[in-house]
């Protein structure tokens, strides 16, 4: 059984003041709404700054909110100026860390080796990565989009035992969809979804295949999640532009 995941990527906003704030708002709103946090899974990814600030909130509050980074160096430590170490995201009480959003890939020089040195880091420091992947509007238009996103599963997962491998969660994100407001279709993001877990099932086994979370990604709203949360391959969501208004992300982590 999958527990479904509903990700908040707030991306380069809000300070630690605005986090705080967002972190207490949210925690409020779904506990008057009695939200059962053993159905739902809830997470958010602030920025670097604005993790030991929502650390010590959710210590303090004992809330249910897991919280994660939106990317790590690929060594653990040294002479790499303005670089975060697996270690010290984990140290925060991080459970997760994005890895590969298409940002990163476009903005920063993240190829394939790099993402899974990454990958490989956040395993070691006992966190769970979640694996972004997703094709650009060129690859859809050439009907090429899920040979391209598999590809990108798959240059990671070869490189992974079936341990490691079963620790991933993965973000089908189409860049396309990406804040602006073209969602996919549930049927697509099912195609897709689906196409990667056979993938996990030929590399590995069952086991992985039907224990790694897939999540959606890409316009995500409260208008568009019920009905993307019923595809069977689709176990929650990475959400950007509506992770930053807190009644629309409360409200949709109640949807789910
Ligand atoms: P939007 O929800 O703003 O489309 O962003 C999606 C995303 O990139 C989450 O990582």
């Amino acid at each position: 059984e999958r527990i479904p995941l509903v990700a908040g990527n707030w991306k380069m906003n809000f300070d630690h003041l605005e986090a705080t704030y967002f972190v207490q708002k949210l925690a409020w709103l779904l506990r008057d709404a009695h939200f059962d946090f053993r159905r739902v899974e809830v997470a958010l990814f602030p920025s670097f700054t604005s993790l030991r600030s929502v650390e010590v909130l959710v210590e303090a509050d004992k809330l249910k909110i897991r919280y994660g980074a939106q990317s790590v160096s690929v060594t653990n430590q040294g002479a790499f100026t303005g670089d975060i170490s697996a270690d010290m995201i984990a140290h925060l009480g991080c459970s997760y860390v994005i890895i590969g959003h298409s940002e990163r890939r476009k903005y920063h020089p993240e190829d394939d080796a790099n993402i899974v040195d990454q990958v490989r880091a956040v395993l070691a420091a006992d966190m769970r990565p979640i694996l972004c992947v997703g094709e650009s509007f060129e690859e859809r238009r050439q009907g090429i989009e899920l040979d391209f996103a598999v590809g990108q599963v798959h240059d990671v997962t070869r490189d992974l035992n079936e341990d490691e491998a079963s620790r991933l969660l993965i973000a089908y994100e189409p860049v396309w969809a990406i804040g602006t407001g073209m969602v996919a279709t549930p049927e697509s993001a099912q195609y897709a979804a689906q196409a990667i877990r056979d993938d996990l099932r030929t590399t590995f086994n069952d086991r992985v295949a039907d224990t790694v979370r897939i999540l959606y990604g890409g316009s995500v709203s409260s208008r568009n999640a019920v009905e993307l949360i019923g595809e069977p391959d689709v176990d929650g969501f990475l959400i950007g532009g509506a992770a930053l208004d807190v009644d629309e992300l409360a409200k949709i982590c109640r949807l789910t």
